[in-house]
């Protein structure tokens, strides 16, 4: 294949790129994916993978839900990690086990499967949990994890199996974009050369390369998180995606769908974790590792250097803390802390068409592993 010409290029070889380019492929499209890292390092290979739809409201619900079908699709038919082992909410206090009822109710008239367990279901299933720490559970069995460290790899050696029109470029940066007669003509900083009908840019929370002075005032916003990973732990046992009180307390659906989210009282020993936007989330990876977090600190979308490049050490200890009061986790279980950061939007998608061949789309947020592949869908649809 020559892959000087093709129908569409997409620059970003992270999940919400990805995505873009299976759906181009499967409508028959050649399709150049080209990422500027040796392998794809953004927001896509340093979070939990949980995919998690009952996280999520109005539309991006709907993609998400998709989003399971096309996980499920793909890993029929090669392995690329993904898990069936369901979602957990654990309501920890009278006020949490309110709203997850009121969710419940929400999801009865969206007829999306899902059970409340009582404490001791809960512990039936996960005995390493803290006994005190739960008072009740809304359970999702349809739901997946992923693994967030090889995945997106895994999803392009699929495309490039599958489908012989895909060519996928890494360790190549496209430092400038423009459209000539009826052809888009993207360079790279190694002055190479490449051409297509269409262009879509999934360019995660990178801002300073391409169009930087469309991002300066797009009401986009970047969020650092800290995250934690523990050492393989053989003895525990936490299968699918673990979400806590103060989950309960953050996430969209619960905001958008709970009468009571607005009302309840933030307990006193929630202040100092809430004012450093952190829940607790864990994820146990295929190896026994388990992935903890997380924390939020948030910047202009055009100023990332800001959040600086380290790990707090308090806001781990914060974390840890919080975390053992739900599983019993000390510091020196830890084997690796990392800052993950993404994009985000108040639309919560950032969509510009600069041009008829030349589409932006990010600040997917933190929702991305979840939705992208539905999103993407709808994406590839409106712009071919
Ligand atoms: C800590 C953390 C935890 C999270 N947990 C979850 C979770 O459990 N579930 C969930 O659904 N979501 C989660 N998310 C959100 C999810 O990871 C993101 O929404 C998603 O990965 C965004 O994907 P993306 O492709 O837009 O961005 P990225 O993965 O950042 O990919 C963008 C890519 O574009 C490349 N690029 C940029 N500019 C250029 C250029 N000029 N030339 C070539 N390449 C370029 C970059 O190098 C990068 O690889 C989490 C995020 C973080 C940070």
């Amino acid at each position: 294949m020559d892959i000087k010409k093709v129908d569409l290029i997409v620059v970003g070889g992270g999940i919400l790129g990805t995505f873009h380019a299976l759906h181009a492929l499967k409508k028959g499209l050649k399709v150049l994916q080209i990422e500027k890292d040796n392998f794809p390092v953004g927001s896509t290979v340093r979070n939990f993978g949980q995919v998690v739809p009952s996280g999520m409201a109005d539309r991006w619900f709907d993609y998400a839900v998709k989003g399971l079908e096309i996980y499920q699709e793909i890993q029929s038919k090669t392995d690329i990690g993904i898990r069936n082992n369901g979602s957990i909410y654990i309501a920890s206090d009278n006020d949490e086990v309110q709203i997850i009822h009121e969710l419940s109710q929400h999801y009865q008239t969206k007829a999306y499967d899902h059970e409340i367990w009582t404490k001791e279901m809960v512990l039936k299933k996960y005995p390493d949990l803290r006994s005190d720490y739960i008072k009740e559970a809304i359970v999702f069995k349809q739901e997946l994890s992923a693994e967030p460290e090889f995945m997106v790899r895994k999803i392009h050696e699929y495309l490039a199996n599958q489908y012989p029109n895909f060519s996928l470029l890494y360790d190549t940066a496209i430092i400038g974009c423009e459209e000539i007669g009826d052809q888009v003509i993207l360079h790279s900083s190694r002055n190479e050369k490449f051409m297509a009908d269409q262009v879509i840019i999934c360019n995660g929370y990178e801002f300073k390369i391409l169009f930087k002075e469309l991002f300066d005032d797009s009401g986009l916003q970047i969020s650092k998180l800290q995250m934690m990973k523990t050492k393989p732990l053989q003895n525990i046992k936490l299968p699918g995606n673990i979400l806590t009180g103060l989950t309960i307390r953050r996430y969209e659906s619960f905001e958008e769908y709970c009468p009571s989210f607005h009302t309840i009282q933030l307990p006193e020993r929630y202040q100092e974790l809430k004012a450093n936007g952190i829940h607790i989330l864990f994820k146990q990876g295929i190896d026994g590792s388990i992935i903890v977090g997380d924390s939020h600190e948030y910047s202009k979308g055009n100023q990332i250097d800001e959040l600086g490049f380290s790990i707090n050490s308090h806001i781990n200890r914060l974390m840890i803390d919080e975390a053992n009061r739900i599983l019993p986790l000390s510091e020196d279980l830890i084997s690796s802390s990392w800052a993950g950061f993404y994009s985000q939007h108040k639309n919560q998608i950032l969509e510009i068409d600069v041009t008829d061949r030349i589409h932006i789309r990010t600040g997917i947020g933190g929702k991305g592993m979840t939705a992208s592949a539905g999103y993407a869908l709808e994406s590839i649809n409106k712009i071919i």
